[in-house]
């Protein structure tokens, strides 16, 4: 299968191999990489009783057309197979309810959903520079609200003929996604810490990347970048297998009848793991609804029910930071299908969005996105609220953005009356968020004065929970990285980091 752009102009309609668009992360003329073929179909019925790299195999293979099955499985085993994932089915699914049931994304090594693409990701970005031959090193490019930095930096860490660059908002992350971060080894990594937040980071990432002036000094010198962030096509496709791995389990102990659609509730930011649920959608998974839970920055919940987008509003920084963002990138790449694929009014849409901060889609459009979405918001009493709630009557642990989803459920639930079964994505451990966690469920004087990390403890005591591994001990380790740079200085810092300084 090839790949284009969500923009350009009809006519010049250039082709890219899946190889490349990995490795370019971002297309030439601003735009994210698609497939540029129609949706590969996948047949439910032939996909049950596979392993979790055996399902992948299955759903990724025709996306990679250049790479043979052999190759594919070992990708795959390197990421699934290999022990990285602390749990045997990978993405295991908890029952909560008849109807509800969460599928746990984050049984991987940084505790988040990140870490089903980064796994992956590293490993299909080397075979896809052997495949373009040449000695270039990658320089990934990557701006996080939190998860995705720490994830890239596990994947990436000495993996040769790769350096990876971290940009985090100086005050937008938990202590504990910050403590990963920063004490992070690895020869080929670097991690700054940006005053800003994380949009100012994807942006000056972006810029980056469309940097041709650079990109020429850049080559000349061995180098060519890319990014780990969720625009990277790289990263949306692996996230496509655990919406069929989900469904297919709910199949598999009766919970789901044949062809019964079903609901999947995804805590969003960037609209990156909600787009790869679309994707399934479109191969043919049999989806209800998807539900976009948003937090109080709920720029895409207007955007769904008023058809339009606006990041011109303040910004929040709330107990869910992973999902605060105004600047959803993914966004583009639903209007791009939404719309039967037209590049021009994609084009001029984010061309309004970068002048004025703002679009509008037409009715029409508006009608067709809210056939299949739902959208609405949870603030930061509701998150706490539905912790509490949740481990009280079922003893059962959320993270803030887990139960941002919950909350938004709920909302659905009796907007609609819809009772179809419901997958919620829990995308983090519990543990990687404790002190807003731990607040939900002990009295505040239990909690008053401790740190994060002597709240961890405290946090699996209370629930007789055990601390996920790659959490234990944390805050023993010595920092590694300890840049702090102003928003514009995202560009200086990696000529520094590169040695390309003028
Ligand atoms: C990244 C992240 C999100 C948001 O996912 P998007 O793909 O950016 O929409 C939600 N929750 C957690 C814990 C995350 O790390």
């Amino acid at each position: 299968m090839d790949y284009c752009s969500t923009r350009g102009k009809k006519n010049e309609k250039r082709l890219y191999s899946a190889a490349e668009a990995v490795l370019m992360g971002l297309a030439p003329d601003g735009g994210l990489f698609v497939p540029a073929a129609p949706w590969p179909p996948v047949s439910l019925e032939q996909l049950t009783a596979r392993s979790y790299p055996g399902l992948a195999a299955a759903i990724i293979q025709p996306f990679l057309e250049q790479f043979s099955a052999g190759e594919i499985n070992v990708l795959l085993q390197k990421a699934y197979g290999g022990g990285a994932f602390d749990h045997p089915m990978v993405v295991p699914l908890h029952r909560l309810t008849d109807n509800l049931y969460f599928m746990e994304l984050w049984h991987g090594p940084t505790c988040a959903f990140k870490d089903l693409a980064l796994q992956f990701l590293p490993h299909l970005l080397h075979a896809a520079s052997v495949k373009v031959g040449g000695n270039s090193t990658t320089v990934l490019l990557v701006a996080t609200s939190g998860d995705t930095g720490k994830a890239a930096l596990e994947g990436f860490r000495d993996l040769p003929g790769t350096k990876v660059i971290v940009f985090y908002p100086l005050e937008g992350v938990s202590e504990v996604q910050k403590q990963q971060m920063i004490t992070q080894e690895g020869a080929n990594l670097h991690v700054a810490a940006v005053r800003g937040n994380f949009d100012h980071a994807q942006a000056g990432v972006k810029a980056l990347l469309g940097d041709r002036f650079i990109a020429d000094r850049m080559a000349r010198r061995g180098l060519r970048f890319s990014t780990a962030n969720s625009i990277n096509w790289g990263r949306l496709l692996p996230q496509i297998v655990y919406y069929f791995s989900a469904y297919l389990e709910l199949r598999r102990t009766g919970a789901a009848g044949p062809a019964e659609k079903i609901n999947f509730v995804v805590p969003t930011g960037n609209f990156g793991n909600i787009l790869a649920a679309f994707y399934a959608f479109r191969m043919g998974l049999p989806v209800n609804r998807l539900i976009c839970a948003a937090n109080r920055n709920r720029v895409l919940t207007d955007f769904i029910s008023e058809g339009h987008y606006s990041r011109n509003r303040p910004f929040y920084r709330t107990i869910s930071p992973s999902m605060d963002i105004l600047a959803s990138s993914n966004l583009e790449r639903l209007l791009y299908e939404l719309t039967g694929r037209d590049a021009a009014r994609i084009s001029e849409w984010m061309r309004l969005l970068r002048k004025e901060g703002a679009f509008q889609i037409g009715p029409e459009l508006k009608k067709a996105v809210g056939e299949i979405f739902w959208s609405h918001c949870a603030d930061d009493g509701e998150t706490l609220n539905l912790i509490r709630e949740t481990y009280l009557h079922h003893r059962y642990l959320l993270d803030p953005h887990t139960a941002v989803g919950l909350a938004v459920y709920e909302k659905y639930r009796s907007a609609t009356g819809d009772s179809s079964k419901t997958i919620i994505a829990a995308t983090a451990s519990p543990f990687k968020f404790a002190e807003s966690v731990v607040g939900a469920l002990l009295p505040p004087d239990r909690i008053a004065g401790q740190n994060a990390f002597q709240l961890l403890p405290l946090l699996a005591e209370a629930t007789g929970l055990q601390i996920p591994a790659p959490l234990q001990d944390l805050d023993l380790l010595p920092p590694q990285h300890r840049t702090i740079i102003d928003k514009d200085g995202i560009r200086g810092a990696v000529l520094r980091y590169l040695d390309l300084e003028e």
